[in-house]
């Protein structure tokens, strides 16, 4: 708790000031300026006289900013790294999901050492 920033109950802050959270729920961010007073939470707002631990900032609705949206080419970008992580480097195929590349290296199938049935198909056929 800052002594130093005006405190408010849970939901009588002033008009135009508001909650990270709610910025974010606006598709806003604090646009470089920092929080201007604090907000008790709604638990204190049935004890005036408590000391509250979970104190929310405020920020300022006015000078809040859109959030950064990633251009096409940030975004190719960001695709290009998901390819990565889901496609196994030994064979090659592309999974829905991330694999455990920074563990197995490598798809399951072609981690184990012992493949049930996906090796012992090819040795048969
Ligand atoms: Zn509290
Ligand atoms: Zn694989």
């Amino acid at each position: 708790m800052n002594r130093g920033f005006p405190t408010y109950d849970w939901k009588a802050a002033p008009e135009g000031l508001v909650t990270r959270r709610q910025l974010r729920a606006r598709g806003l961010s604090p646009g470089g300026h920092g929080p201007v007073a604090q907000l008790r939470c709604r638990k204190c707002l049935a004890r005036p006289g408590r000391t509250c631990t979970r104190m929310a900032w405020l920020y300022r609705a006015d000078l809040a900013r859109p959030k950064r949206v990633p251009t096409p080419a940030q975004r190719r970008a960001l695709e290009r790294a998901m390819d990565a992580r889901r496609t196994c480097p030994l064979c090659r195929i592309r999974y829905e999901f991330c694999l455990p590349l920074r563990t197995l290296g490598s798809c399951w199938p072609c981690a184990d050492p012992h493949p049930a049935t996906a090796r012992s198909q090819a040795l048969a056929a």
